[in-house]
């Protein structure tokens, strides 16, 4: 097996392609999106489990030096009063998890996996596929191109087009009935110490903050509810203002101090794709098992997929027998996030520690961001 084709260049594509270059097997990035389109306010934390993974494959210096630390993360109440703080980084080699902007992250791999030779094209959307007599894959894009392969990976997210060419009838994405809305300010008023995330439990939702070296603080905050197709900044500041407008925390404060550097999402999740793969095509990230963003490990779990899918091919004789592997290997562990994720949001307004990841966050021994890859460990 030589080539493959990868369709999305978000997380799971650039680090599949690079992960199968490792292991000897040619691959091509296919991107639906122009380069270089941005996604103001989103941002992402990266766990240990996630950074390790991106370290099998020396891909993490690259996210390490656009992303910063947190090592504490400290708790308020509704009314405004310290619950305490605890240590996210570990006491058993895991690292700190580091925040960084949705955009960098996605830009910052495609460009490592370019500076690798890796063929990274944009403007290609999969709209459909074809396999060949000889065991070959020919996706189809919308522009009118082909490109040929003898595997294809489905890295296309959460509405995932490969999804659906695998099994017309795979379930639709979920929503949770949470709206996940993030933002960034620069404001002398409302930032947090060095290296820490203040997470405060409201009457009507959840706010989390932290500050970056650079004096911009990065928010979020998941608040029950639908959003309005179509919002902007304005609807934004004033849905998170209200959510926590009768608490004595800070957060309504710092949504309504944001300008349009904001942006919100309703979130949705996959519990269980039936089909992860056939012959030819396999489906990695949150095409195979999109969670909800409670937990934070969407993108560490996409970026295990890659490299674990990567070892699969290197080891085992043929493709169904790695596509089978890899599934073997990956789908229990991602469906348990999802259900971890899915159970925090249904508790929306939940108990102190129940609503946050990083609960599991200080240490390398628990399943969540303990999870480890050996790279030279062979696949059996
Ligand atoms: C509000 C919010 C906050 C989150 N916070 C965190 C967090 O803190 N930590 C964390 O780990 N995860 C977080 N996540 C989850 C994380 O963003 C996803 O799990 C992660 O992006 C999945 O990576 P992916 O590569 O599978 O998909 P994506 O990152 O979505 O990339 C898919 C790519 O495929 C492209 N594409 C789509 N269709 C096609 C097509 N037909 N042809 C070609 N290309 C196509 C897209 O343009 C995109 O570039 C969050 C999610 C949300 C919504």
């Amino acid at each position: 097996m030589a080539r493959a084709l990868i369709i999305g260049g978000g997380i799971a594509g650039p680090v599949t392609a690079m992960a199968l270059q490792r292991a000897g097997i040619e691959a091509a990035v296919h991107e639906a999106y122009p380069a270089g389109a941005d996604d103001v306010g989103a941002f992402l934390v990266l766990f240990a489990n996630g950074l390790a993974a991106l370290a099998a494959i020396d891909a993490d210096a690259v996210v390490r030096e656009h992303s910063f630390p947190a090592r504490t993360a400290e708790f308020l109440g509704a009314d405004g009063a310290a619950l305490g703080s605890r240590p996210l980084a570990g006491s058993n080699g895991g690292a700190a998890p580091r925040t960084l902007s949705r955009s960098v992250l996605h830009r910052v791999l495609r460009e490592e996996a370019a500076r690798r030779g890796i063929p990274v094209h944009h403007g290609k959307r999969l709209v459909d596929r074809r396999t060949g007599p000889g065991g070959t894959v020919t996706a189809l894009f919308a522009d009118g191109t082909r490109a040929e392969g003898d595997v294809l990976v489905g890295a296309d997210g959460i509405h995932s087009r490969t999804r659906t060419l695998l099994d017309p009838a795979a379930p639709a994405p979920r929503p949770t009935g949470q709206t996940t809305v993030c933002g960034r300010l620069r404001d002398a008023a409302h930032t947090v110490p060095p290296a820490t995330y203040r997470m405060m439990y409201g009457t009507r939702g959840f706010f989390g903050c932290t500050t970056a070296p650079d004096g911009t603080t990065y928010w979020f905050a998941n608040v029950p509810g639908t959003p309005a197709p179509g919002a902007g900044p304005a609807h934004w500041r004033r849905l998170v203002a209200e959510a926590f407008a009768g608490d004595g925390t800070p957060a309504a404060a710092m949504a309504a101090a944001t300008g349009d550097d904001i942006v919100g999402t309703s979130a949705h999740d996959l519990q269980r794709t039936p089909v992860w793969h056939d012959r030819h095509t396999v489906l990695v990230g949150d095409a195979a098992h999109a969670t909800a963003p409670n937990a934070a490990q969407g993108a560490s779990l996409a970026i295990e997929d890659g490299v674990v899918l990567a070892q699969c091919l290197r080891d085992l004789a043929g493709v169904p027998r790695a596509f089978a592997a890899y599934e073997r290997l990956r789908r229990a562990r991602a469906e348990r996030v999802v259900a971890l994720s899915a159970a925090l949001a249904a508790r929306l307004a939940g108990a102190a520690d129940e609503n946050t990841p990083q609960r599991s966050g200080d240490g390398s021994a628990d399943w969540l961001t303990g999870y480890r890859i050996d790279w030279d460990a062979r696949v059996s």
